[in-house]
């Protein structure tokens, strides 16, 4: 199998349980970072080197950190920092 790059609109990157990740064409869930900008698929191969992120993705990390269960630190393209926080105060996840 040959790597190849994706075509196609940039990939909105999301966190689940506590990591960034996009969903390739594949169905497969592709690591990525902030930092790296990119996603390789192990399943089918595909480069993404143009993943979206949002513009205040470390405020996003700061609130999913305060959470104590990692299976709960979830985040979906459009969700605001604003609403995490909320989230949070629901919860009773404390803030600083
Ligand atoms: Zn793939």
């Amino acid at each position: 199998m040959e790597a190849h790059t994706a075509a196609g609109a940039k990939l909105k990157a999301r966190v689940d349980a506590g990591r960034w990740i996009v969903d390739c064409d594949c169905g497969a869930g592709n690591s990525t970072h902030p930092e790296w900008g990119i996603a390789l698929c192990y399943g089918c191969g595909a480069v993404r080197e143009k993943v979206k992120f949002p513009k205040e993705w470390k405020g996003v990390e700061k609130e999913l950190l305060r959470r104590p269960e990692t299976v709960t630190r979830n985040w979906l393209s459009g969700e605001t920092v604003a609403a995490l926080k909320r989230e949070n105060a629901e919860h009773g996840v404390g803030n600083d």
